[in-house]
């Protein structure tokens, strides 16, 4: 059903209408309705996890995962706002006979964009959905939020938002706070992020989506901020002499990570790269074994299963792209075959197509014949979300200036692990330059995701007890301040 455009604007005014209230909400008052969220959610039960085990064909084991690093999650924005420091509050105290002129009073903090527009994610349908880490932090802002649901797991949408609303109830907020759109249709997205009230969205999902949303808010007569989480092919460096001692280890290590979760991991490995030579074949030999004993698994959705086979067929079909390994076992409906191709490097750096996201068990690695013809491979690829080198202790200082040029189009760069597996810390960051986000100076992991969601405001002059809590004198939250230049609480 396509959603009129009345009620969407029924559902931006209903969410204004409870900004103006909610972006008022003290940091405990917040806190508690970020704790009892968490807990309504924990309070749905084994049902939630059938459900979406029903609709994502995503293990229990994986599912129970991940509801707790999403309750988690909310709890760690309470505890942010609760401690309160996150406003960056900085006071510069006036000086009234400063020659030439007067210093005036200037007082600045981060204050709530209003109401923004989450679209849910597929691949994670409680970490990066409902009441994922967009919705999250957008609340623990101060910002009201309309979600739309991801299509292809709507019951589960509807349990978790419906938790989220009891926690409203509980918490005696504006019913505007939190609402959830299923409607799924690329018109009722672009109405939700070209409404007028609309002043921030929030997305994971394909490069098409994103930028399409992006282009959206972008033709807006008032442009407005999208966080786009688009595709990532993660490029790994395995450096030589970590391919001499410990080849094997590695492809066992890599063979796990390119396929754990079918591949559905924007951080999955899609690319691996390395010098040519009697260690890199004993390396692929390896990695291909590997590759072969993994049985397929079954996709999110169909429409991720198609996609994974025609944009594999087409990656497989590009000119010097060979096919090295596919698992021994076939696929059956909707499940993705793990794949193994290989290029030379010099192939790879004239033909963009090679560039483009393969969603799902697929890697491609990359022969160079010099570390010439390595850094032209690095130097074509685009901005990413992750890198990581595999290398020796006294090699990876030898490759610095090589790891310094991978860290200018990244945003997280592992030393020997594998990018699949975002911690959810405060030093995390999860993000990178264009394509792989729409913004790479926020993070849509960790408490800093909330950065996206706030504005600075400078107040000059003000009467004291105008003044939020946040920028009076006293400091009557405690919070760290850097006042006249120096941090106190
Ligand atoms: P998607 O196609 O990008 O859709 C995500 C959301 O964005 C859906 O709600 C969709 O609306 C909306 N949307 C997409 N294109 C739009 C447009 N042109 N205008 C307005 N709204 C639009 O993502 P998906 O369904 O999750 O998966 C498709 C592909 O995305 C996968 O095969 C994979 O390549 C990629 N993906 C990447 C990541 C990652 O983390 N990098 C994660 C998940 C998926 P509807 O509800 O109307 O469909």
């Amino acid at each position: 059903m396509d959603m009129k455009s009345e009620t969407i604007n029924d559902i931006l005014l209903q969410s204004r209408e409870a900004f103006l209230v909610y972006r008022n909400r003290t940091g405990d008052e917040k806190a508690a309705f970020l704790e009892a969220i968490a807990k309504s959610i924990e309070d749905l039960g084994d049902p939630l996890i059938r459900t979406a085990m029903g609709e994502t064909n995503l293990p229990e084991a994986r599912l129970q995962g991940e509801r707790g690093r999403t309750t988690n999650q909310l709890r760690q924005f309470a505890a942010m706002v609760k401690e309160g420091s996150w406003v960056e509050a900085r006071i510069d105290t006036a000086i009234p006979d400063r020659q030439p002129l007067p210093k005036p009073d200037m007082r600045k903090m981060m204050v709530p964009l209003g109401p923004v527009v989450v679209f849910g994610a597929s691949n994670f349908p409680f970490a990066y959905s409902t009441a994922g880490v967009d919705t999250a932090s957008a609340l623990a802002a101060g910002c009201t939020v309309v979600l739309k649901a991801h299509p292809a797991h709507p019951q589960t949408s509807a349990l978790v938002a419906g938790a989220i609303e009891k926690a409203i109830r509980t918490c005696g907020e504006h019913p505007g706070v939190f609402q959830h759109v299923t409607d799924s249709s690329f018109e009722a997205g672009r109405m939700l992020v070209q409404h007028p009230m609309t002043k921030g969205v929030g997305f994971t999902g394909s490069f098409s989506g994103g930028k399409a949303l992006y282009d959206f808010a972008a033709s807006r007569q008032e442009p407005i901020p999208v966080f786009a989480e688009m595709g990532s092919i993660n490029p790994v460096f395995i450096l030589p002499g970590a391919l001499k001692v410990r080849g094997e280890k590695v492809a066992e290590m890599y063979a796990a990570s390119i396929t754990q979760g079918v591949g559905q991991f924007c951080t999955n490995p899609g690319l691996l790269l390395s010098l040519k030579g009697a260690d890199l074949d004993s390396f692929t030999k390896q990695l291909a074994d590997r590759i072969r004993a993994i049985a397929p698994g079954t996709m999110l959705h169909p429409g991720i299963a198609e996609n994974f086979v025609r944009n594999r067929g087409k990656a497989l079909k590009e000119k010097g792209v060979t096919l090295v390994a596919e698992s021994a076992t076939a696929p059956q409906s909707n499940q993705a075959i793990p794949t193994i191709a290989s290029v030379e490097a010099e192939t790879f750096t004239k033909n963009h197509n090679l560039l483009e996201e393969v969603f799902g068990p697929y890697s491609l690695l990359v022969g160079a014949r010099s570390q010439a013809e390595l850094l032209a491979a690095l130097d074509v690829i685009p901005g990413q979300l992750t890198a990581t080198i595999i290398g020796e202790e006294n090699e990876l200082k030898e490759y610095s200036e090589f790891i310094a040029r991978v860290t200018d189009r990244v945003g997280r760069v592992i030393v020997n692990g594998v990018p699949t597996g975002v911690e959810v810390c405060p030093a995390m960051h999860h993000g990178g330059p264009f394509p792989a986000t729409t913004d790479s100076r926020f993070t849509s992991v960790g408490i800093d995701a909330a950065k996206r969601w706030v504005r600075p405001v400078s107040f000059q002059n003000f009467p004291h007890d105008l003044l939020p809590a946040e920028l009076q004198d006293q400091n009557p939250l405690g919070i760290w301040r850097l006042v006249n230049n120096n941090w106190t609480k």
